[in-house]
């Protein structure tokens, strides 16, 4: 029980610059007035299309990048007022897994000291201890003992992520931010890191945050679920609420075009008229009007609120 996380109205602008003097000749909001909160043990998908701002979220949360305003609350700390020592001992409580595991495990390392690496840098043990837990996490994720002597290069991409998975675990982080984690994975090894993630968040009381295009994915995984448009989030919802009831028409329309999985449930394609408007230039009014299906005269000028509309159940739309 509890939040580990809280996100209050968080924004992110990035400048635009061109020209030899890399002037600024304009911004773009990549995350727009966000706000959720996770609960301790809890998995939160965040889904949307590539340039919907997930990614920058996650950064944000990560401390990679500072946000332009609002707040996170972690753990009971304010982590943009943590710096130095203090910012240093809370980033052990917050890990990430990436899309792509190779280009964060250095090449010219043994898997066993890529794994013992963050506790010796950290100090939290000695190398003999350390060498013993990078072991357990090898094991544990279901690579062999003798696996630690080996260069990344030696495994396939879902060990790969396997071993990705263990360094971020082994620190004991409390919070797992995974950016398309599985997306470059085959389908069937998608399912067993995704098993894997499951496993290790009951073993472990972890909470993830699991960044996705894949909707499929993000389903098999998550608790609850965030849908992004254009920096904005504009759903947000109990995972099956959100899937066997979806609100907002731009859910509604990426759903009604996902394969779908489940027993008879057959949607009718929503085809969406237009582009992704460009983030530098997005409409007024609803981000989403420009190509929503049900867009009306209001939807121009005013901005829907992400408000509750039942318990569990969140949406940005004024069909509401
Ligand atoms: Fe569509 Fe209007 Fe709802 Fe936006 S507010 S999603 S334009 S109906
Ligand atoms: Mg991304």
């Amino acid at each position: 029980g509890g939040n580990l996380l809280e996100v209050r109205n968080l924004h992110k602008q990035f400048p635009i610059r061109a020209g030899l003097l890399r002037r600024t000749i304009g911004h773009v909001n990549a995350v727009n007035d966000v706000s959720f909160t996770l609960g301790t043990g809890e998995t939160l998908g965040i889904v949307g299309e590539s340039g919907c701002g997930k990614s920058t979220l996650g950064r944000m949360i990560m401390r990679v990048t500072d946000p332009t305003g609002g707040t996170i609350m972690f753990d009971g700390e304010s982590l943009s007022e943590l710096h130095g020592a203090k910012l240093r001992h809370a980033r052990r409580k917050f890990q990430m897994v990436f899309q792509d595991p190779y280009a964060s495990l250095n090449p010219k390392m043994r898997v066993e000291h890529i794994l013992a690496e963050p506790l010796l840098v950290n100090g939290v043990m000695d190398r003999e201890q350390a060498r013993e837990r990078a072991v357990r996490l090898l094991q544990r994720v279901g690579l062999r003992e003798s696996d630690r002597l080996r260069f990344p290069h030696q495994f396939s991409g879902g060990q790969r992520q396997r071993i990705g998975i263990a360094r971020a675990l082994a620190l004991s982080p409390k919070l797992i931010v995974a950016d398309e984690a599985v997306s470059a994975l085959d389908v069937s090894i998608q399912s067993q890191i995704l098993n894997l993630m499951l496993d290790l968040k009951k073993e472990y009381g972890l909470s993830y945050i699991f960044i996705s295009h894949n909707l499929a994915v993000v389903r098999h995984i998550s608790d609850r679920v965030g849908v992004m448009y254009l920096g904005h989030l504009v759903e947000l919802a109990d995972k099956d609420s959100l899937y066997q009831n979806p609100l907002h028409p731009y859910t509604r329309a990426l759903l009604s075009s996902a394969p779908v999985a489940k027993r008879g449930v057959q949607r009718d394609r929503i085809v969406l008229q237009g582009d992704v408007p460009n983030p530098a230039n997005p409409p007024g009014g609803c981000p989403f009007h420009t190509r929503c299906p049900q867009a009306m005269d209001a939807c121009r000028t005013v901005k829907p609120a992400l408000r509750q509309l039942e318990p569990g159940h969140a949406v940005a739309c004024h069909l509401y």
